[in-house]
């Protein structure tokens, strides 16, 4: 069973800075950091050190070259990365003494995609695959549209939740990765047993598969609710925990896993890597996984 992950490659910029730049203010910055993102990059990385054979789809420009570099040293596999002509979806990240942050993205060649290259993308998998997708790319909806006539299990991470994904089609998304706000997003409720229940309403078929930060996870089935605690870590940097999860659970599942040691190992793996600075870098392989659950 294959992967194919539809999604962002971004390029982030980040600055270090003694505040966040106001108004008519030009500084100077303390240092600049270069590192791949995205939250498709991100889940197609945490697929590929989990085990799982995954494909990541979608554009970069000429300054993004690198980006499909790190996929494959990460053992993504790259073939249908596309390049445009437009730049690499990127953002500009200061971050200040203080520890605080503020963000400018740019889409860049992560809104270029065209119906005929996701028909010519999903030509090559098949019913029974596995259809990846968040919401920072476009044609999002025509991807949960032709990917679940294909047959193939369609998995949403609605995120960042918009106008736009209120729009898509979700009752055909087979597998849901929402965090607390996302799940507030959709249903209007606040808690996590309130949000399961909405959405268990809304989309009867589908698997849910909530995230708590720091109190676990919930997966929710037809008849069934899992719930499991996130395992204790020093938090040093959550960016791509929830990223890190969604990879280490389904290739966990892919592996003929059932859902709670699915949900075991994706708290592991995602503890793991909050413990740790940076995004991709952070998430840990699955060897390390392996080893880290052992030793429990
Ligand atoms: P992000 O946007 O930062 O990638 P998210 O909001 O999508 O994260 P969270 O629900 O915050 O996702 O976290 C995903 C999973 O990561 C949690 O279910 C938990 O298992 C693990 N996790 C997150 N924060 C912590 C923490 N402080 N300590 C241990 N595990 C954590």
């Amino acid at each position: 069973m294959k992967v194919l992950n539809f999604g962002s490659l971004n390029i982030d910029y980040t600055y270090q800075v003694e505040h966040i730049v106001n108004p008519k203010e030009t500084i100077s910055s303390l240092g600049l950091e270069v590192f791949p993102g995205g939250k498709g990059l991100n889940q197609s990385i945490a697929l590929a050190k989990a085990g799982a054979e995954v494909y990541h789809a979608g554009l970069i420009g000429e300054d993004g070259l690198f980006l499909k570099e790190v996929c494959s040293s990460n053992h993504v596999h790259t073939d249908y990365i596309k390049e445009s002509d437009t730049r690499t979806g990127n953002a500009i990240i200061q971050v200040s003494s203080a520890g605080e942050n503020s963000i400018i993205l740019f889409p860049g060649a992560n809104r270029q995609n065209t119906k005929a290259y996701v028909d010519e993308v999903l030509g090559h998998f098949e019913e029974g695959d596995i259809l990846l997708l968040q919401n920072e790319i476009n044609e999002v909806d025509y991807l949960i549209e032709k990917g679940k006539e294909k047959g193939m299990t369609v998995a949403f991470n609605p995120s960042p939740f918009d106008d736009y994904v209120r729009k898509c089609d979700l009752t055909k998304v087979d597998l849901f990765f929402v965090n607390e706000v996302e799940g507030e997003q959709i249903t209007g409720e606040k808690l996590p047993e309130n949000i399961i229940a909405c959405m268990r309403e809304q989309f009867p078929e589908a698997e849910i598969v909530l995230t708590l930060g720091e109190n676990g996870a919930i997966w929710s089935g037809k008849n069934e609710n899992i719930a499991v605690p996130a395992v204790p870590a020093e938090a040093v940097d959550t960016t791509a925990a929830g990223d890190t999860f969604t990879g280490y659970f389904l290739a966990a599942v892919i592996e003929g896993r059932n859902k709670r040691q699915a949900l075991e190992r994706a708290a592991m793996a995602s503890a793991m890597a909050v413990a740790k600075k940076g995004a991709s870098i952070s998430i840990p392989w699955k060897e390390e996984v392996d080893q880290k659950i052992g030793s429990e």
